[in-house]
């Protein structure tokens, strides 16, 4: 199969839809695999690296989407790229058609195959291909909350670690999946003095197994957050209920209580976030204040460290892309439920109940 990798064009998109190695193991499994030139300069990777890895490169964007059989990317195709799309032709990436009607429809009367990174799912529940962003956007929440909680970034100018002889900085994690417990990693290896709230009794005790008493394990009921909230240095929002809204669990009130020069980092923003006061943000304008209070509310924050991002990215990716490419999606999806539910559309027809449903059209 010929696998086409484009440069991505979404403003402050940085990550690319394969690596070297990935090109590589393609290659090496018998598949050509073109890349547009520069698609993996903002991750770091040159141009000669792809070639080196066996790639064929590509000057226009054009190019990549009229020869390529399999198109993988990292977001959805923006405006410019809808034209370029073909009948037939398998695109491979994060799609979020829910809110999207024009590109449904487009994917729908193109009659391409949208096989979307994030309804991948295993049985278990487990949505593997968006696993590694939270992993990534958890650990990066105590990396921006330690800076912004300097005096000249807006905080209250307090050390994660604190110093000797001076308390750790109070890091108050809510949700403790992926994002939280990689969150929870940092914290604790920055010594900060680490509370984390779930609603799940077992995600407690497995991390109270995990770091013993080097961190508070609470459960999450108002009680709860609102004593910890009310003492947090770094508040960080971390909640998942699948298919759902986040659920609001820290009120204005309660923002409104913390201290002057605190921080709120809220992760689960993307899910409309877990604190009244966050809305979204960009990377060019991170945060915005309340009550005196930094809140940083970027939706796409693994953008942001792109080489690491795009690396973690093709390491979950590849399989799929490997099974695709070697029997083709119909018998790769028969074989493999969990990407057949990543296919929203394929022929024509929408094969996503939720994207259907969003969008009040026939599945
Ligand atoms: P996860 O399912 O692994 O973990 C979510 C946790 O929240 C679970 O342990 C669950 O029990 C807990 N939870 C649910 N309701 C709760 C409540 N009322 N109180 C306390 N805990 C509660 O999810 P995840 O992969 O860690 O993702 C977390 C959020 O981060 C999601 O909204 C995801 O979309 C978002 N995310 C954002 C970015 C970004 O750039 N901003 C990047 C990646 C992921």
């Amino acid at each position: 199969m010929i696998v086409a990798v484009p440069k991505e064009i979404k403003t402050r998109e940085y990550r690319v839809g394969l690596t070297p190695a990935g090109v590589r193991t393609l290659v090496e499994d018998g598949h050509r695999v073109l890349v547009q030139a520069g698609a993996g300069l903002g991750s770091g990777i040159p141009d000669q690296a792809y070639q080196a890895a066996g790639a064929e490169l590509r000057e226009a964007a054009r190019e990549i989407y009229a020869s390529g059989e399999l198109i993988v990317k990292v977001k959805e195709p923006a405006a410019a790229e809808y034209e370029l799309l073909r009948g037939g032709q398998l695109l491979f990436t994060y799609l979020h058609l829910a809110p999207a009607p024009e590109l449904t429809r487009l994917l729908l009367e193109r009659e391409v195959a949208g096989i979307a990174y994030e309804t991948v799912q295993l049985d278990s529940g487990h949505l593997p291909l968006l696993h590694p962003m939270s992993e990534v956007a958890g650990r990066m929440s105590v990396q921006v909350g330690a800076y912004y909680l300097q005096k000249e970034n807006g905080g209250k100018g307090v050390l994660l670690g604190g110093a000797p002889g001076v308390r750790a900085a109070r890091v108050v994690i809510l949700g403790a999946g992926t994002a939280g417990g990689n969150a929870m990693r940092i914290a604790v290896g920055m010594g900060a003095d680490v509370s984390v709230l779930d609603i799940d009794p077992t995600r407690l005790a497995y991390w109270d197994e995990h770091y013993g008493n080097r961190i508070q394990t609470l459960m999450s009921n108002s009680q709860n957050i609102e004593d910890e909230v009310c003492r947090a240095d770094l508040l960080i929002g971390a909640v998942l209920v699948a298919g759902a809204r986040a659920p609001m669990l820290v009120s204005r009130e309660l923002v409104g209580r913390m201290a002057p020069g605190s921080v709120i980092v809220d992760i689960a923003v993307d899910q409309g976030g877990c604190v009244e006061t966050i809305h979204p943000t960009t990377h060019d304008h991170p945060v915005f204040m309340v009550d005196e209070v930094v809140h940083y509310g970027v939706a796409n924050m693994p953008g942001a460290v792109s080489n690491t991002s795009t690396f973690a990215l093709t390491n979950s990716t590849l399989p799929y892309v490997r099974r695709i490419a070697g029997f083709g999606l119909s018998r790769a999806a028969k074989a493999d439920e969990a990407l057949r539910k990543g296919v929203n559309t394929y022929k024509g027809t929408l094969c996503n109940e939720l994207v259907a449903r969003a969008l009040n059209l026939e599945y």
